[in-house]
């Protein structure tokens, strides 16, 4: 067990905000993670649990413990003519899992390449892009939970799977540190295109029949060119969630605002937070050192010396703005820590 005292998450956070964590300790396996855990329960410390920082805000130094999950590895625990089911380390990057997946011809994960982050990380938000979301190949997840340190097993069921929204995000919030997730990859993929321009942009780029390869490789050249890269300004992707309004008020924004768009979910209709935004005019707008981004007005960046707090009050002069326009609220993404 290694622990840093006074440590910068300033290259461990994709906004790049530049806190301290006042203990931080990485860890590469289970038993390692249950001893930092028991060192900071002995002395009432709290704890953090970070994966690639991707969808954190860090609003301030943290008075406790971060543990970076660095848990690796992928492992076929079981193989069919049809299926495989791979278990992979927390600390695993999404996007590697993603190539490796593609790489071996085992479908499911082809739609989410390129986002950011742990594959620990991904259940909890129900990370999803174009069409498809994590519960859609998920199998299980092993876990420790903070408060015993016993290891505790999950599946689907009892991830309560939502939209960008899981157990973890609600009662079992800031209870437990997953160490392994197993998917249930094809090995028939079944390619879906359906969402937005995908089908067409894999043809322009030379694509006759769709593959593995040409789906990772499609999606990851459209989120290229309309996301900003953290790596040149720093972002943590969508900041609000797509709402959810019912039918009726859907309908009485769309007789006042006919190119709004609805999708129908089995709660209601979602409409795109980004068109309501940028209807409020914040597309591209600056607020000092942080602002709204140009190509899309979903994602709050900072232009490299801004603070948390300037993303938080941001982000509620946006939620507001939204409010008053068009009644609808506004629900964070991004984890605020
Ligand atoms: C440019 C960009 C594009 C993005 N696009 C998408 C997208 O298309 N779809 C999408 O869904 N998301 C997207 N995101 C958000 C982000 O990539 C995901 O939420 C990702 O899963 C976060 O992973 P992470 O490892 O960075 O998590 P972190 O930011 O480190 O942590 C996020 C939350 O998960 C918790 N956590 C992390 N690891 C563990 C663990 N092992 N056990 C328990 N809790 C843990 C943390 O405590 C925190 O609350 C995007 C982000 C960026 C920067």
């Amino acid at each position: 067990m290694q622990i840093q005292e006074d440590f910068s998450l300033r290259q461990l956070n994709t906004f790049g905000l530049d806190q301290c964590a006042r203990f931080f300790s990485e860890v590469y396996s289970t038993e390692d993670l249950t001893e930092v855990l028991r060192w900071c329960d002995e002395r009432a410390i709290p704890v953090w649990v970070l994966g690639g920082g991707s969808n954190v805000l860090l609003t301030s130094d943290l008075e406790g413990m971060v543990i970076k999950i660095g848990i690796k590895g992928r492992e076929v625990v079981e193989e069919t003519e049809d299926h495989v089911l791979v278990r992979v380390g927390a600390g695993e990057n999404w996007h590697e899992f993603v190539m490796f997946a593609v790489a071996k011809g085992w479908g499911g994960v082809e739609n989410l390449s390129l986002i950011p982050g742990t594959v620990g990380a991904a259940p909890i938000q129900n990370i999803g892009a174009y069409g498809v979301e994590v519960k859609d190949v998920f199998h299980s997840l092993e876990a420790i939970d903070k408060k015993t340190t016993s290891l505790v097993f999950f599946d689907s069921k009892g991830c309560a799977f939502g939209y960008r929204d899981s157990y973890f995000k609600g009662q079992g919030k800031n209870r437990y540190v997953i160490c392994y997730v197993t998917f249930k990859l094809s090995k028939s993929p079944v390619y879906n295109l359906t969402y937005g321009n995908v089908e067409d942009m894999l043809h322009e780029l030379g694509y006759v029949e769709p593959s593995l390869t040409a789906v990772s490789e499609t999606i990851s050249f459209i989120r290229r060119q309309k996301l900003p890269d953290p790596s040149r300004i720093g972002n943590a992707g969508s900041f609000f969630k797509n709402p959810v309004v019912s039918l009726a008020q859907y309908q009485s924004l769309k007789d006042n605002h006919p190119t709004l768009q609805g999708f129908p979910t089995k709660d209601g209709m979602k409409i795109a937070a980004a068109w309501l935004i940028e209807h409020c005019g914040w597309k591209g707008k600056r607020w000092g050192t942080v602002g709204v981004h140009d190509r899309q007005p979903l994602v709050l960046v900072n232009y490299g010396q801004g603070r948390g707090q300037d993303i938080v009050n941001l982000s509620q002069a946006i939620a507001k703005a939204v409010m008053e326009k068009f009644g609808v609220p506004l629900e964070v993404e991004v984890n605020f820590w």
